[in-house]
């Protein structure tokens, strides 16, 4: 049994600012909700925002912008 291993290289890897988290890496995150500890993740299709805190537990919960952009300014 030959068992071939892809090599994989990191040179398709961009460089990411300090803090990007691998694993969303093909996911948008907006900076400012990320730095209130929460998840951040932006559904990219939709434009929707996943307001739950941070590393949080099951699925993302996306809510619409305008709600994202009242918890970003603290309302
Ligand atoms: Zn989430």
């Amino acid at each position: 049994m030959k068992a071939e291993n892809p090599v994989t290289t990191a040179s398709d890897a961009r460089s990411q600012p300090d803090g990007a988290r691998p694993d969303l890496s093909n996911a948008n995150i907006r900076e400012d909700l990320a730095g209130q500890g929460r998840c951040a993740l932006v559904h990219l299709p939709t434009g929707r925002t996943c307001l739950l805190p941070l590393r949080h537990h099951g699925p993302c919960e996306f809510h619409r912008p305008q709600e994202a952009d009242d918890v970003a300014a603290g309302r």
